[in-house]
């Protein structure tokens, strides 16, 4: 749903709730034909590595709207492993030349694609055409082009697209957006973002190889900063100008190692942004006219926290966040699976930062000049 779409649905929702509230009492839900406990919907996750393992799968457990019934790996020692550990049908087990099989398993409603970034545009294409609902990890693709294609192919099949955009799930993240969108410091006139981290010295990682990343940190960690410089403004920038600094030759010859970039917005907001696979930076800073905000860790897992500031005055605390932002986000886009109604972080909200990052490439390629959006 776009920014300004999901703000006004945001206001209906609140006035719609509003008035039931003052004038009627609540409907009665028991007595409309929603079933009690509606069926838990089955995700499938495509590709088991670290964030899968780690992350997606424990948040499964715990979910309430969905389940993991199905695994695609290439990696045969893991099928078993995962099958005990989750209870997951052995048909419900796939390899990636079975894929699109998957198509006629009735268990498996989502596929989630948690695999190297080349090959996210692919793989929600072939779960599209197999009549999937489809979660796609950041970054959506490797342009906008591909991200264009997969919303495409998800319309033509009559699936939905999500983008594993987990901080939207985030309640202090959530406070910032909201920050933007009643603006009780006024306008917004500056956002810096931040997100790093040190790769490590595995050389054959896929994040260094460029036809299976698309880039560097940019595609990594960079998006979080694009994302969070687009919800700290509720706008789309306009222009931006990038900057690269590469200071490892050698791990870094195919991809982006740290990268600064600066961009413009309709309101008049401009930000600075830095990523790096070299260094640590995990941090938000909004500057509005009459205050300002500060999330630090801005990007977590659990823990993100911050301060809300009038002038330079702390007002409020915005207390450490323990909430489990995958299980929310898998939750609520099978909830809109059920319900029909779009994801809060769509295709389309993943394309937007393609788009950013098309023309952050672009910049760079020219030498770090204005380039618009
Ligand atoms: P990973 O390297 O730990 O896992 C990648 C998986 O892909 C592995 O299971 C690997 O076997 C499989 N794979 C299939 N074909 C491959 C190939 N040709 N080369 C390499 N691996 C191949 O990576 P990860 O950290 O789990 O990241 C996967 C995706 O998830 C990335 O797009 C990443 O950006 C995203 N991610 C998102 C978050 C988040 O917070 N939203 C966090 C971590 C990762």
């Amino acid at each position: 749903m776009p920014q300004n779409s999901r703000r006004s649905f945001l206001k209906d929702l609140s006035v719609g709730l509003g008035a039931f509230s003052i004038a009627n009492p609540l409907p009665d839900l028991a007595a409309e034909a929603v079933p009690k406990t509606p069926r838990k919907l089955g995700i499938a996750l495509v590709g088991l590595g670290n964030y899968s393992t780690k992350q997606l799968a424990p948040a499964l457990e715990s979910a309430t709207d969905c389940y993991l019934s199905g695994i695609v790996t290439g990696t045969k020692d893991k099928e078993s492993v995962w099958r005990a550990k989750y209870g997951i049908k052995k048909a419900n087990t796939y390899n990636y030349e079975n894929f699109d099989s998957i198509a006629s398993n009735d268990d498996i409603d989502i596929v989630y694609i948690v695999l190297p970034n080349s090959m996210h545009a692919e793989y929600t294409i072939r779960a599209a055409k197999a009549g999937k609902h489809v979660i796609c990890e950041k970054p959506m693709a490797l342009n906008a082009a591909e991200g264009q294609a997969m919303i495409d192919a998800c319309k033509a099949n009559g699936v939905m697209l999500s983008i594993g955009y987990r901080l939207h799930f985030d309640p202090n993240t959530i406070e910032i957006m909201k920050l933007a969108e009643e603006r009780p410091y006024g306008p917004i006139k500056y956002v810096q973002s931040e997100a790093a981290f040190a790769i490590g010295n595995n050389l054959d990682a896929w994040r260094l190889n460029r036809e299976l990343a698309g880039g560097g940190a940019v595609m990594d960690m960079g998006i979080y900063c694009i994302q969070a410089a687009r919800y700290a403004t509720g706008e789309e920038p306009i222009a931006i100008r990038a900057q690269e600094t590469k200071t490892d030759w050698g791990k870094f010859k195919e991809v982006d190692e740290t990268v600064t970039w600066q961009m413009e917005f309709p309101g008049g907001a401009y930000s600075n942004s830095t990523t790096s696979y070299n260094l640590r930076a995990n941090r938000l800073y909004v500057s509005y006219a009459q205050g300002a905000a500060l999330l630090e860790p801005a990007t977590k897992y659990t823990g993100i926290k911050g301060r809300v500031f009038r002038g330079q005055n702390p007002v409020r605390t915005l207390e450490v966040q323990t909430v489990n932002q995958q299980e929310r986000q898998m939750d609520g886009f099978a909830r809109g699976v059920r319900e029909g109604i779009p994801s809060i972080v769509s295709g389309e909200e993943g394309l937007r930062d393609m788009k950013v990052i098309d023309a952050l490439y672009r910049s760079l390629a020219t030498g770090g000049k204005r380039v618009e959006i």
